[in-house]
């Protein structure tokens, strides 16, 4: 569809549940720009829906990987390694936090809600990048999804917003280290988009009526313009372009009232 070509590159995706994902628009468009897929799922709970999501990325290589347990990443990483020999691209699209701590006071949030929040959603990009590191011989593009909430307050994004903050100083750390083996880290930081993860977060749908009605462009952003700038950090295009924060938001983060 687009003049760019990965049919040489393969690229391990974390973070499909079902087709509304990001990750699944995103794999899907690597997929058509001919690259090999691999998708990592947290568990069985999403394994028929990331099935019926491989079906239609060439029947992509699928592992289990649920990145709360340190063993878990490891025995994943060994069959991506047996499975796949070499990656290319990485694409880091998880988040969580208890459904209570998005929303009501963050001042009431406990200990164990921010531990989860920032251990899913922020730490598990370190050991994902520590495991793929060797297995990207050629150098190559590892990406995350943030959202501008790690810099701006926006009322019930909460711990999420901590937890987005921190993953984007571990984008810059991360590209600061594997810039060497041309490895290049960025971050994504899309507009509200309709997901199992966006629903639970109280305010989303204010959230994203203020996107439209304030943001230049007038309108959402859809997945499958996050997907095409995933597409670009992936390829050479963005060869010169490390440790960013590219927003992909209709241009809501410029706006100050
Ligand atoms: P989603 O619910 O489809 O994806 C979240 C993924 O995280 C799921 O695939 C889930 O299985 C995975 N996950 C959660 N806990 C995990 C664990 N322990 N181990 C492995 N995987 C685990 O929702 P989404 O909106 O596509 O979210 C993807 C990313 O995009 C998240 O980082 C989210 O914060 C970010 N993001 C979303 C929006 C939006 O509005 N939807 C906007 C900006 C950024």
């Amino acid at each position: 569809m687009y003049n760019i070509d990965l049919s040489d590159k393969t690229a391990l995706v974390f973070g499909v549940a079902n087709q509304r994902s990001i990750a699944h628009h995103i794999a899907r468009f690597l997929h058509q720009a001919g690259a090999n897929i691999v998708l990592a799922y947290q568990n069985d709970r999403v394994r028929n829906n990331v099935e019926k999501a491989a079906s239609e990325l060439g029947d992509a290589t699928l592992v289990e990987c649920d990145v709360s347990d340190d063993t878990n990443v490891e025995k994943a990483f060994a069959e991506i390694k047996q499975k796949a020999k070499t990656i290319d691209v990485v694409i880091h699209s998880i988040a969580f936090a208890n459904r209570e701590d998005l929303g009501g006071d963050f001042a009431e949030t406990p200990r164990e809600g921010f531990r989860l929040a920032l251990d899913i959603s922020a730490y598990s990009l370190i050991p994902i990048t520590k495991y793929a590191k060797p297995l990207m011989q050629d150098g190559g593009s590892i990406m995350t999804m943030t959202f501008q909430a790690s810099e701006r307050v926006f009322p019930g994004y909460n711990v999420m917003g901590t937890a987005k903050a921190a993953l984007e100083h571990e984008v810059r750390q991360l590209a600061f280290e594997l810039g060497p083996e041309n490895i290049r880290v960025n971050a994504l930081s899309a507009g509200p988009l309709d997901t199992l993860s966006s629903r639970v977060i109280s305010g989303y749908i204010d959230m994203k009526t203020a996107h439209r009605e304030k943001s230049p462009l007038q309108r959402n952003i859809t997945h499958e313009e996050v997907a095409k700038t995933a597409l670009y950090l992936a390829s050479d295009l963005s060869s010169g372009v490390t440790g960013e924060i590219l927003h992909v938001d209709t241009g809501y983060h410029i706006i100050g009232f």
